[in-house]
């Protein structure tokens, strides 16, 4: 309850001013509480335990910090096992390629080699002795193609071409 400080008149509390005389109420000011002197012990411990929050924040942080440092170190070790991968992969691609590249430069040059050895055994002369029969032969069978010989001239010239193979001639 308080009371019209102009018409002293009670009051139920909340009324902004007086029903009776309409005067403004103000709300009575609570008194002052009396200070309290800080117990020392309290004191002592209030402040234990703030430092203690500040080191349990200060705990919390670096763990925090070193989560991170861990992660950190993780990531970069990945990023490098990947770097090494790829290159070994390139590594090898590129020996792969080098190795092809030898096989077909020296494909070509078997193939050179075998032509040649081919070539040398062609440009070896035939003997004198086929090339006379080589030459009696088509002619002779030739003439008897065409029927300009008959049987027996066929037959000397086979006599002559034997002694010119055996080498009479
Ligand atoms: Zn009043």
């Amino acid at each position: 309850m308080t009371k019209c400080p102009k018409c002293q008149k009670e009051l139920e509390d909340g009324f902004s001013f007086c029903p009776a005389c309409g005067s403004g109420i103000t709300p009575a000011a609570t008194p002052p509480e009396s200070p309290v002197q800080p117990d020392a012990d309290q004191v002592a411990e209030q402040l234990r335990i703030l430092a203690e929050k500040e080191a349990e924040k200060e705990r919390k942080k670096a763990e925090r910090l070193q989560r991170l440092a861990e992660k950190k170190v993780e990531r970069e070790q990945r990023t490098a096992e990947r770097k090494a991968l790829m290159a070994q992969r390139k590594q090898e691609k590129a020996q792969k390629l080098a190795q092809s590249k030898a096989e077909r430069a020296q494909k070509p040059a078997q193939g050179i080699a075998s032509d040649t050895a081919a070539g040398a055994a062609q440009k070896k002369p035939l003997s004198p002795t086929i090339v006379w029969a080589l030459i009696i032969l088509v002619i002779v069978v030739a003439m008897a193609a065409t029927g300009t010989v008959s049987y027996f001239t066929v037959k000397h010239f086979w006599a002559f071409s034997s002694l010119v193979s055996s080498g009479q001639v």
